[in-house]
């Protein structure tokens, strides 16, 4: 347990959160909706600092990110709560709680996992995962920052509701992004997930002009976002406010937690990639081992790395990642 760094105090000991949209106002004892922050005699503490939940060692193709060290592993590490109520959550029983009783003391330190990530073979460095890492603010600009010292890289798996200043400060440890945008509508996001679309966008807008890398997820929903032209008008926001090159994944929603709306039928994934591919030079189709996720240079049409879940290939690149038929350089992290 740890003093959160981003809060107000008010009047008659009330707290304000200042980390993420919500702007939770708690008073004494209450607990903020991400189950993990919590007002403890006028002052702010965060509940899962230190606290792991779940580690692994994953291919950067499971994050995913497709663009960052393609083929390589990332000792991968989650904790405990988040930010939104998401129905249709895969991870719900450590995300939609939170530290169980029995962890609080079973506090990891940042040392600790930056030694074991150290050890795995042929591993970039560490992901804060699983969860939302973003409501584990303190501790994962703690471990990044050591890893970074450790000359290791981090990667963040966030839905991006989280403010602008704290946003800020993690691009200064974090290398590479994974974002979901779930949807292109105010009404999902409030009625599907309890919060707002406009600061993911922002998030976005703030990830892609600070220069660190940045892959987008589009979960597809039978019923709830599978509107063609809404998706439209997403892809096309991408490209005009992150650049054509953005790296697009559509992925395969399964029935979990709350969610009973049947799973993503294939031919909608492909129906979707095709609109996508009319806007963005990398867009994959995720979770479904029926479609080959290659990349393709985009000037010259050279299949660069051949892909089929987390089977990679790399043979159409020279060393630097530079497609080996015209030259254009593609992965910027290789
Ligand atoms: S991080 Fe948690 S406590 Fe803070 S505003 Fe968001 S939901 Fe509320
Ligand atoms: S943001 Fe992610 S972890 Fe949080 S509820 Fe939604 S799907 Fe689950």
């Amino acid at each position: 347990m740890k003093v959160a760094s981003y809060y107000r105090k008010l009047e008659n000991s009330i707290v304000r959160c200042e980390l993420c949209p919500h702007f939770c106002q708690l008073k004494e004892d209450e607990t903020g909706k991400c189950h993990v922050r919590q007002n403890r005699g006028g002052v702010l503490y965060t509940l899962n600092y230190g606290c792991v939940s779940s580690m692994n060692l994953d291919p950067l193709e499971k994050k995913p990110l497709y663009h960052f060290f393609p083929g390589k592993t990332v000792f991968s590490i989650g904790t405990y709560g988040c930010n939104l109520k998401c129905r249709f959550c895969q991870n719900c029983k450590i995300s939609q709680v939170g530290v169980p009783a029995e962890e609080l003391l079973n506090e990891f330190t940042s040392r600790q996992l930056v030694m074991m990530a150290a050890a795995k073979k042929d591993s970039v460095g560490l992901a804060f995962t699983y969860n939302e890492p973003s409501v584990w603010f303190e501790f994962v600009e703690e471990v990044a920052e050591l890893s970074h010292a450790s000359g290791l890289r981090n990667i963040l798996v966030t839905n991006g509701f989280i403010n602008p200043g704290p946003l800020q400060r993690l691009t200064e440890v974090i290398d590479a992004f994974s974002v979901d945008l779930k949807a292109f509508g105010e009404d999902f996001y409030r009625t599907q997930t309890q919060s707002a679309l406009s600061p993911v966008l922002k998030s976005l807008e703030i990830i892609r002009n600070s220069g660190r890398h940045l892959e987008i997820v589009n979960l597809v929903i039978p019923g709830l976002n599978d509107d063609e032209l809404q998706f439209e008008m997403m892809c096309e926001w991408i490209a005009q406010n992150l650049g054509k090159n953005s790296v697009f994944h559509i992925s395969g929603y399964f029935p979990t937690y709350k969610a009973e709306e049947p799973a993503t039928p294939p031919e909608l994934l492909q129906r979707f990639h095709l609109i996508a591919s009319n806007y963005l030079d990398f867009v994959y189709i995720g979770n479904s081992s029926r479609f080959a996720n290659n990349t393709c240079c985009p000037a010259c049409g050279n299949i660069l790395v051949s892909r089929r879940m987390y089977n990679v290939d790399i043979h159409g690149t020279d060393e630097n990642g530079s497609c080996n038929q015209c030259g254009l350089p593609v992965f910027q992290n290789f």
